[in-house]
């Protein structure tokens, strides 16, 4: 702890902080443009040419940054260009299913290098999951520095990475991250995979252009990932989003959670089952319901339709409660957005505050499957780029701003 009646202490500690947190200027500016000359840096940070020169000499040193060629003169010598250095360092993003769990290995700017699945026969306890994954960074370590590793899962997650609770494992109170941390030495970041996704799509999907949107994922459930001013909002517990989990008919069905109509009982695949055996199909699986649609069967269609009216309610409430600029909409069931979109539409569009509405976006989210990945991947990355550059293999960070959020 710093003693606040000591100036020299104190002037150092400023000292330090004021050199992180250009330092970190200069990387998060290099990582969201690419090449860029040093007083491109200087015009982007507002950081004076020598401190430009001082801090991006240190970083070249060590590799963490690299000149990567010239670019145009604006009169004088040709400026030379700097770049992150992908190869710096990598992460490994883990996504634990029901019956499997996908490993994957991602360099510093999040491009999949690898990526594998595991299948376990029944639903893997915690201590299988911590053994698979040490065995894959063992494995990639040999031939990568790995710095880091995210892991997204269904459930409630805490701030330091404990899984409260999740329902699909029927895991509670689990802590993958400390062993990981104890026999790796390298951060572990463990958030919930909705918000996982939703970073993904907010860093190098559909939500890019956005400060304030909402990414709800439908498929085997119903989840929604929050983001306001452009950082993830998580709730006290990590449980904000829990969309399907609101309540859209007191007297509907029995949802999976125990509780009566609410929204995942009326929007995910085991509601499009449901109706399927309510409507007397003799295959009732949602790929058969999709066919059927696509073949134009009505019945087909109007069971999406209903799903999609469904969906729009709850999202209204959610866009009625915060005003988003778009809401995204993603996860396995967007296979059949055509026929539920329509109404889905109909419902926010139409009924929400007619000035929201107007401007409100919906879209579909752009990086499909591998945004479940890439968004557990973008959690040591984030952690990566977060203060302070130098103890990184010290422990997790603090300060967990987006590197988004820093520029603009
Ligand atoms: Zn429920």
């Amino acid at each position: 702890m710093v003693e606040l009646s000591h100036p020299d202490n104190l002037e150092t500690v400023s000292r330090e902080l004021m050199r992180n947190l250009n330092t970190r200027a200069i990387t998060t500016v290099l990582f969201n443009r690419g090449k860029t000359s040093r007083a491109e840096l200087a015009r982007q940070t507002g950081l004076t040419q020598a401190t430009i020169s001082n801090i991006t000499a240190k970083l070249v040193e060590s590799r963490l940054v690299e000149e990567v060629g010239e670019g145009q003169s604006t009169g004088g010598r040709k400026p030379t260009l700097i770049n992150i250095n992908n190869n710096y360092g990598y992460v490994v993003g883990v996504k634990i299913e029901k019956n499997f769990v996908l490993t994957s290995l991602f360099d510093l700017r999040v491009n999949l290098i690898d990526r594998r699945e595991t299948r376990f026969d029944g639903v893997p306890s915690s201590e299988d999951v911590v053994e698979l994954i040490e065995d894959e960074v063992l494995k990639y370590d040999s031939n990568y520095n790995v710095i880091g590793i995210g892991i997204g899962v269904s459930g409630l997650i805490s701030d330091s990475g404990e899984i409260f609770y999740s329902p699909i494992l029927n895991w509670k109170s689990q802590k993958l991250g400390e062993p990981l941390e104890d026999d790796l030495a390298i951060p572990v970041l463990i958030d919930n995979d909705v918000n996982a996704f939703t970073l993904a799509e907010g860093w190098f999907g559909a939500g890019k252009d956005f400060r304030d949107f909402l990414c709800v994922t439908v498929g085997e459930g119903v989840g929604a990932g929050i983001v306001i001013n452009g950082s993830l909002y998580r709730g006290s517990l990590g449980g904000a989003g829990e969309i399907g989990h609101t309540t859209l008919d007191p007297d509907g069905p029995r949802c999976r959670c125990g509780e009566s109509g609410c929204l995942e009982a009326l929007a995910s695949d085991y509601f499009l089952v449901n109706e399927m055996e309510k409507e007397g199909f003799s295959e009732c699986q949602v790929g058969t319901l999709i066919e059927e649609a696509q073949q134009g069967d009505k019945l087909a269609r109007e069971i999406f339709s209903r799903m999609g009216h469904n969906l729009g309610l709850g999202i209204k409430n959610l866009v009625n409660t915060l005003n988003p600029e778009a809401v995204l909409l993603g996860g396995e069931r967007l296979d059949a957005a055509e026929f539920f979109i329509p109404s889905l539409k109909e419902e926010v569009l139409n009924h929400s505050f007619p000035q929201e509405a107007r401007k409100l976006e919906i879209v579909a989210a752009q990086l499909g499957k591998k945004a479940w990945l890439m968004g557990a991947a973008i959690l040591p990355v984030r952690d990566f780029f977060s203060l302070p550059l130098h103890k990184r293999r010290e422990g997790k960070a603090e300060d967990n701003t987006s590197l988004k959020g820093l520029v603009k």
